[in-house]
């Protein structure tokens, strides 16, 4: 099989994504289109030119570059219907990608934040556009809540303090994401032990930027249920103990961790040793727009790269299934167990 072929076996191949948040999943054909229809700005409005601003590549890999793409991002949405777009778009680009699992996590802050919507308002619309996408294409779609440690504390609170309102419906999890290296997490975990007493699943993104103490405080003084990433864990035998016993998955990203810099190459990453170590494991895209991946090219990378079968790859999906945060597991089972067994 060539690559081009592969690659086609990937994207008929279902997929389960635990780890993908919206605010990376806005393409540069997305954001131009857009831009054209209900305005904002850009630094550049047409594909190739803007391309250079939200995605990396190889050449210059770094944690900060990588979080400094955001930032485009971050003051564009002119409107309601904006949002609600690049909303229904990235559930239809994960469907087309025959993802048929999705937890899409993203933080309302983003969204809301310097264009002056009301956070509450922002959940409602991407709520109601996930909704219609994921019915629309086939697939289920699960959504997480993120917080910026890098939006602060305070911002953070009122968030959770909303969402653990909501009505049953709206999310299924707490994340924690942003610059690992310059704010600690620490001090929101009163917030995160709030979150699981309102019945939220916990998925930390620790281990990254940051060393495999990161993991250990996601599951000692978070609880984590699942890690974001994690994949420095395999620095220190005892944090690899400790997940393998209390069988906390890690959400793997194989691309994204070169883009940040925590590894060289994907040809050198960890995850088979992971793996072998007997940790639950899960192949994500974390930020497709950003690092211009998809689901389909990343098994790609798996396969031709770290040697990984298709057998291997099935078992894979199952895991991820059973440390899904959907909230009838029993359902979600009937629906796509079949798939990989
Ligand atoms: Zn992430």
């Amino acid at each position: 099989m060539d690559k081009k072929e592969l690659f086609e076996h990937m994207r008929a191949f279902p997929k389960v994504d635990l780890h993908r948040h919206l605010e990376g999943s806005i393409s540069a054909e997305t954001l131009v289109r857009i831009a054209s229809k209900y305005g904002g700005t850009l630094p550049a409005y047409t594909v190739e030119k803007l391309r250079p601003h939200i995605q990396m590549d190889s050449e210059s890999p770094g944690f900060s570059t990588f979080l400094q793409k955001f930032k485009v991002y971050r003051g564009f949405y002119p409107c309601r219907e904006a949002i609600e777009d690049v909303a229904y778009t990235a559930v239809m680009d994960a469907a087309l990608d025959n993802v048929r699992y999705l937890e899409l996590r993203y933080s309302p802050s983003h969204f809301a934040g310097l264009n002056k919507f009301k956070e509450c308002e922002v959940i409602e619309w991407i709520s109601a556009a996930v909704k219609e996408s994921a019915s629309d294409f086939n697939i289920i779609v699960v959504p997480i809540l993120t917080i910026s440690r890098d939006y602060g504390l305070e911002l953070a609170r009122n968030t959770v303090r909303y969402v653990s309102q909501l009505p049953h419906g709206y999310f299924y999890g707490l994340d924690i994401a942003g610059d690992e290296v310059v704010n600690s997490a620490k001090p929101f975990s009163d917030l995160f032990a709030v979150a699981k007493k309102a019945g939220l699943n916990l998925t930390i993104h620790a281990g990254e930027a940051c060393g495999p103490k990161n993991v250990l405080e996601a599951v000692i003084d978070f609880n984590a249920d699942r890690i974001g990433h994690g994949v420095r864990s395999i620095e220190d035998q005892e944090v690899i103990a400790l997940l393998r016993e209390r069988r906390i998955l890690l959400e793997l990203c194989l691309t994204s961790n070169v883009h940040t810099g925590v590894i060289a190459s994907v040809d050198v990453h960890p995850i088979r040793r992971i793996m072998d170590a007997g940790v639950p494991i899960s192949i994500n895209t974390d930020d497709p727009a950003i690092s211009a991946i998809t689901l389909s090219g990343e098994y790609v990378e798996a396969v031709t790269k770290l040697g990984f079968t298709e057998s291997e790859l099935k078992a894979i999906n199952l895991q991820a299934l059973e440390h899904a945060f959907h909230p009838d597991k029993e359902y979600l089972k009937r629906q796509l167990a079949h798939l990989w067994q």
